[in-house]
């Protein structure tokens, strides 16, 4: 018995030490295609505070959850300009990007590839994007800075910076295709199932 409890108090301990190091973060619920917050501009972020910080550490959880590799602050309901990207999906904590404000300072080459979306699950389709972008934003600090991105990184800046935009990536496809798409969620919403 005495070894029970001795263990027990361990545990208590161990779980109090994770507790304090790891914050456990909200997920936030991804706001699907068809809500109007998804398909109107964004507004500048002006206060750099401690909550500013926080809902972007609950915007990587929510997004690691949905394993995506970035999710724009109006796919969880919030106009405002804040994007998080992570191409390694959560494998490398120095892979973590919080974009604040950005936008797309220059773009070259061109790539087609095939691109999905957090707010529109189960269905994709090929959009050009530039191979190589510079995006200038700021950070948590409200300090400014240069990153540059190449293939799936440049995809993600772009398309998380279009959602700041309220643009989606059915605006990049073709109108067959964007239709096409647009048909079938129109359905899926009258079935109850979007
Ligand atoms: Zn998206």
């Amino acid at each position: 018995m005495a070894d029970k409890s001795t263990s027990s108090e361990k545990l208590a301990a161990a779980a109090e030490a994770t507790a304090v190091a790891a914050p456990l973060r909200k997920i936030y619920p991804i706001v699907k295609y068809g809500d109007p917050v998804l398909e109107k501009p964004a507004s500048t972020i002006k206060n750099f505070d401690a909550e500013l910080e926080t809902l972007s550490e609950d915007m990587f959880a929510s997004m690691y959850a949905a394993q995506g590799v970035g999710l724009a602050a109006p796919q969880i309901g919030k106009s405002i300009r804040l994007a998080v990207v992570d191409v390694t999906g959560g494998k490398n904590p120095e892979a973590k990007i919080v974009l604040i404000n950005p936008e797309v300072t220059h773009g070259e080459g061109e790539v087609r590839e095939e691109e999905g979306c957090l707010s529109i699950p189960g269905f994709r389709g090929y959009v050009m994007r530039p191979q190589f972008v510079t995006v200038r934003a700021q950070n948590l600090k409200g300090e400014t800075f240069e990153i540059r991105g190449e293939n799936l990184l440049a995809r993600a800046f772009c398309h998380e910076i279009d959602h700041l935009n309220g643009i989606l990536f059915l605006q990049h496809l073709s109108m067959l295709k964007r239709d096409l798409i647009k048909r079938k969620i129109k359905k899926m919403r009258k079935e109850g199932e979007w």
